[in-house]
């Protein structure tokens, strides 16, 4: 970041940055009354929703599904459809209630008291969260500087009582990449039979570098099964449709975990059609991109810190107490969030359309926080 233009917006107070508000902030009218965009709550910024919503498409398929609720659904289509997507077959292909039922039933799988769960910390908490629930041991390798899964610190932890080894590519709540090679890298050197969990639930979001590639499209993979979702750039999270694609030797132990028809029509429905409208997809991620970087020059005006992520969602650097800023966002209307104990000083924020951003910034200029100097997106830990 220029330093000219820190220079240049040295100075400039927050009513000033907070021009442009919501309709209705400005005439002193509460947000809580006000309300969210769409549906008349608070502003979601804690839950990295696509903030546009769903593809016109599946809302239509998902009005058809509603016609039909005596029927309990049929998950097999959506099965077939993902199998042919993806180029795999159908056996290799686990639906689940949200990524989140995938998660919970490899934990069922593969984890028991005795047998460790490796992962980086911080990460998506889901999993590890399930493993406790189970009296799994909980193995937590801390991100490398760039916020990079440790893999080579994360292998000589991997033994024979590893259960499983859980990396999420892009990470939350960092937002970060963990290169591809490494993975490789670290697949190849792993002892045979342990299962890697490659949770893809940003995929999406992901701008095209040669450092980052799927791991759904390696074909052989003895160990690797990933997870994506239809929660976040496809806007389906209310209807709760998640998948799996793994091996055959690894997919056939999960669906045992499942919940008797876990997958609802409606969210079937909307699945079939959005995988289709590859469209909505790249449109979603340049919309994200765009918001992203307006976003970040808003923080950069007020001298803050954001790291420079591959997801919708980032972290901002704070100079305030953590659980202080997400109640005072709270009370304002906004959330944010949640707390990452190892990320104290960090906050961090989905990207919303372009009123939740502004809303956003308009309540952040509230609070006492003082100036951080020496900004930068590239340097997380900076
Ligand atoms: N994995 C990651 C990395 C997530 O961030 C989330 C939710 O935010 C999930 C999995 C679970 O998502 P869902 O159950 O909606 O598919």
């Amino acid at each position: 970041m220029g330093i000219s233009r820190r220079r240049l917006l040295h100075g400039i107070g927050s009513g000033a940055v907070a021009a442009a508000t919501l309709p209705g902030i400005a005439a002193g009218r509460s947000v809580l009354l006000m309300g969210a965009p769409e549906n008349g709550g608070p502003i979601h910024l804690d839950r990295n929703e696509n903030p546009y919503g769903a593809p016109e498409s599946a809302m239509a398929a998902m009005r058809e599904s509603l016609k039909s609720p005596n029927r309990y659904p049929d998950g097999s289509v959506l099965t077939k459809k993902i199998a042919e997507h993806h180029n795999v077959s159908a056996e290799q292909v686990v639906l689940g209630c949200g990524s989140s039922e995938i998660l919970r039933m490899a934990a069922d799988a593969f984890l028991a008291p005795g047998r460790k769960l490796v992962l980086a910390t911080p990460t998506c908490p889901i999993l590890a969260s399930y493993a406790r629930q189970k009296g799994v041991e909980v193995v937590e390798v801390p991100l490398t500087r760039e916020f990079a899964h440790d893999l080579v610190a994360m292998l000589p932890r991997c033994d024979h009582a590893t259960g499983m080894v859980y990396i999420c590519n892009p990470n939350n709540p960092t937002g970060t990449l963990t290169p591809q090679q490494d993975v490789q890298d670290f697949l190849h050197k792993l002892p045979a039979g342990i299962p890697v969990l490659i949770d893809e639930a940003y995929h999406h979001y992901v701008a095209a570098t040669p450092s980052y590639a799927s791991f759904l499209d390696q074909p052989g993979d003895e160990h690797t099964i990933v997870t994506r979702t239809f929660s976040k750039i496809y806007g389906l999270a209310g209807v709760r449709i998640g998948y799996a694609v793994a091996p055959k030797a690894l997919a056939t132990r999960l669906p045992q975990f499942a919940l008797p028809f876990g997958e609802n029509a409606a969210g079937i429905a909307g699945a079939m059609a959005a995988l289709d409208d590859r469209e909505f997809v790249s449109r979603s991620a340049d919309r994200n991109r765009a918001d992203k970087q307006t976003f970040f020059n808003s923080a950069d005006v007020r001298y803050i810190r954001v790291t420079d992520t591959q997801t919708n969602f980032t972290l901002l650097r704070l100079d305030h107490p953590i659980d202080e800023v997400i109640a005072h966002f709270r009370a304002n209307g906004i959330f944010v969030g949640p707390r990452f104990p190892q990320l104290d000083n960090y906050l961090r924020v989905s990207i919303g359309r372009p009123e939740e951003s502004r809303e956003f910034w308009r309540v952040w200029d509230m609070l006492p926080h003082k100036p951080v100097h020496g900004m930068s997106h590239g340097d997380p830990k900076g």
